[in-house]
């Protein structure tokens, strides 16, 4: 049995002071143990001999193998660094599609077969492992008699020491894939598609620069979540199993006033985020910024970017450490997009960027004309990227619980559109004017261009509904759902434009082939850009009905469901892109969008019924008691002779609680047959369709007559906890 909703209500109301506002702070200063449970540079100085540490940096750099031997000297050096902290087991540490982490824990301990104890961890253990990985998503990519997965260690991302309790593991970040090499995880595509961006920028760098022989890509992610009470996360099935609200009447008080937006912050609250940061900073995540979100009882936690595969690493380990601090603190975070109907959902902005090896932010406007050509090409070819895959970008922020935020008028439109701000604007408006047809605009926009410095300004004013806005310096990603691994629309940023970053060089090429000077060929490549793009870039009101119809014009896909966002993976002009990228293989894709849809059916089973069990075993129950009361009531007034105007408000109460129970359990009849029904679709995508059109619109209409019951039933009488219990936190 869950807890019930006065239990919950009086373990809260019972809670000493010092119990919720628990703080257990180091008195250092960050400086002094950021990173402390991290392999970085500073530790492998130390542990490894300066020929290792040389070695590793190198084969991190070049994407080398480090040999045999050189893994045994890493992985002995790891293990010491490892066991001086207090560790007894390793664990290879992936991200299968399930959108988590993984891991499965081994001791250091070992006994030899003429009964010798020893703590052993050798180069094999570190490079390479078999967890049985049958029971993780896979899109048929493993037959059962291969069913194993292996992991593969990742070197650029570095090793960390994850404490639970007293407890110390050592978690080595790896890929996950099949026996054949297929990826089984978001890592691999991720990384094949940050050599892919590096393959086709570096040459293009050169035009402006030779010494540019690096460029990565760069997150800086900003996660949303929303804090509940233990109690009452326990006595809410839906919030359990689902990680949301299925029911549950709008509090008459929800983020109207904005009064919680960028507010004080709650001092339990406070407590749990000086406490999670504590944590972040000693695994090296550099979060630095902490404040109240908009809708109540939620918060945003956001650090400084890094290198995009580490960023990824940080935001799937934060999540992770939000979890398990939020349980010493007697609360519990809620990371889905949608926890709550009628107030804000959950996202996590991807801000994206190109850095050279150099120290410069490609998308970062340069002091003179001259560097802001280059700062043009990479913003143009972003623009132009994002254009011609559109479809595949919303596709990769397509989930379940995602479908509740996109398009649903308070976060970004399921329409992709660019927003630049005014200045850009102008700037690609002249481009696109142009002087004359050979290019000889040049030094007039490179005059324009001068101009560009001031961007920073002009973007205060930041369009918040857009879902992809140029802010300054570099992109922002709005469309990311807040429980979703960055991987997936990171992996599709660095393939998109870096395939648009080698058709512009090849273009630039062959315009300079032609007798064109560079700087004529690159600008007319751009301008030719800023005229197939134009669709694309929209500065008004996202949220609107009339962009709706606009983008539709425009020819701009609109997908609010995940079933038909999905099917962008598997168009004609993504498996081009992603076979001639080398990003995924055919079979890789394929398994990859079956997986997706599977996630999407498997979310909303569990949802499904969940609601059906729910609406039968609480809230029907709950209404029928208080109609018998009502019932009881009226036969006693009827029964003393009172006249029926007296009962006449009992009377109506009733019809109308009969009416909502009657419609409620009609609804839940249809749901459980449509849901069989679509159960019965051959494929997966079919099936995903069949959720999303047939049996996802009842979950609504069901909640819709569970939600009037609430509003009528006697409030002794309810027994889930309602928002307002919920979101008002203290
Ligand atoms: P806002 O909430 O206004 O969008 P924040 O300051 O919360 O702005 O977030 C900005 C985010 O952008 C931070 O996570 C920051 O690290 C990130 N960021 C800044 N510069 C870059 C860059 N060059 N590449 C990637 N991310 C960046
Ligand atoms: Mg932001």
């Amino acid at each position: 049995m869950s807890i019930s909703r006065f239990g919950a209500l009086d373990t809260i109301l019972n809670r000493s002071k010092d119990e919720l506002d628990y703080v257990d702070i180091p008195d250092a200063k960050i400086s002094e143990f950021f990173g402390c449970n991290v392999f970085n540079d500073a530790a492998m100085q130390k542990y490894l001999t300066p020929k290792a540490f040389n070695e590793v940096k190198s084969a991190i750099n070049s994407d080398e193998k480090l040999s045999r031997e050189q893994a045994d000297v890493v992985a002995d050096g790891m293990k010491r660094w490892a066991m001086d902290h207090g560790v007894t087991h390793y664990t290879h540490w992936f991200q299968p599609l399930t959108g988590r982490t993984a891991e499965k824990h081994d001791s250091f301990f070992t006994l030899t077969p003429d009964g010798q104890v020893l703590e052993e961890f050798d180069g094999d253990t570190l490079v390479q492992q078999e967890p049985d990985g049958s029971s993780f998503p896979g899109g048929g990519l493993r037959s059962t008699f291969e069913a194993r997965g292996y992991t593969a260690w990742d070197p650029s991302s570095p090793a960390f020491i994850f404490e639970v309790g007293e407890g110390k593991t050592l978690c080595i970040p790896t890929i996950f894939v099949t026996y054949g090499g297929d990826s089984l995880d978001y890592k691999l595509p991720l990384l094949k598609s940050q050599s892919y961006i590096e393959e086709a920028a570096v040459p293009v760098c050169q035009f402006f620069d030779s010494n540019v022989t690096q460029v990565k890509t760069t997150l800086g992610w900003e996660q949303e979540y929303f804090l509940v009470d233990e109690a009452m996360f326990n006595a809410r099935p839906d919030l359990m199993l689902t990680g949301r609200t299925l029911l549950g009447k709008h509090s008459t008080k929800g983020q109207q006033l904005d009064d919680h937006y960028f507010g004080s912050i709650p001092e339990r609250v406070f407590a749990y985020m000086r406490d999670l940061e504590t944590e972040c900073h000693k695994l090296g995540i550099p979060v630095r910024t902490r404040h109240n979100e908009v809708g109540p009882g939620q918060y945003e936690l956001a650090p400084m970017f890094e290198e995009t595969n580490l960023a990824v690493d940080h935001n799937q380990l934060l999540m992770d450490v939000m979890d398990r601090v939020a349980i010493r603190h007697k609360l519990r975070v809620l990371l889905h997009e949608k926890p709550f109907a009628g107030v804000n959902g959950s996202g996590k902005h991807n801000n994206w960027s190109m850095a050279t090896n150099t120290g410069k932010n490609l998308l970062s406007p340069g002091k003179n004309p001259r560097m802001n050509l280059r700062f043009l090409t990479f913003f143009v070819n972003t623009i132009q990227a994002v254009y011609n895959h559109a479809d595949l970008l919303r596709a990769s922020v397509a989930s379940a619980s995602n479908d509740h935020r996109l398009g649903a008028n308070e976060a970004p439109p399921a329409i992709i559109s660019v927003f630049i701000g005014d200045t850009l604007t102008k700037v690609l408006e002249s481009i696109e004017k142009g002087k004359d047809e050979d290019g000889g605009g040049v030094e007039e926009i490179l005059d324009l261009l001068s101009k560009i410095p001031n961007l920073e300004l002009d973007n205060t004013d930041r369009n918040r509904t857009s879902p992809f806005a140029f802010t300054g310096n570099k992109f922002e990603i709005r469309m990311a759902g807040s429980s979703m691994n960055c991987a997936a629309p990171m992996t599709i940023m660095n393939t998109i434009v870096g395939k648009q970053l080698k058709e512009f060089y090849a273009s630039v090429e062959a315009l300079k082939a032609e007798g064109k000077d560079q700087e004529g060929a690159i600008f007319e490549v751009i301008r030719q850009y800023v005229i197939d793009s134009k669709a694309i870039r929209f500065e008004g009101d996202g949220y609107s009905e009339e962009w709706k119809k606009e983008a539709a014009e425009r020819g701009l896909s609109n997908t609010p469901n995940t079933p038909d966002a999905l099917g962008a993976y598997i168009s004609k002009s993504s498996k081009d892109l992603f076979l001639t990228s080398g990003v995924f293989t055919e079979k890789e894709l394929d398994a990859h969008y079956e997986v997706m849809c599977e996630n999407y059916i498997l979310k909303l089973q569990i949802e499904s019924r969940t609601m059906s069990e729910m609406v039968i075993n609480h809230i029907i129950p709950a209404a029928i008691k208080y109609q018998t009361i009502l019932a009881e009531n009226v036969n006693s007034l009827m029964g003393i002779g009172l006249h029926e105007s007296t009962y006449n408000a009992q009377k109506e109460l009733l019809i109308e609680i009969s009416e909502h129970i009657n419609k409620a359990k009609d609804g839940i009849d249809k749901m459980s047959k449509a849901s069989k029904k679509a159960d019965k679709e051959g494929h997966a995508d079919k099936q995903a369709k069949a959720y999303a059109t047939k049996v996802k619109p009842l979950m609504e209409k069901i909640r819709e007559q569970a939600d009037e019951l609430e509003y009528l039933v006697e409030d002794s009488e309810w027994p889930l906890v309602k928002y307002r219990e919920l979101m008002f936190l203290r």
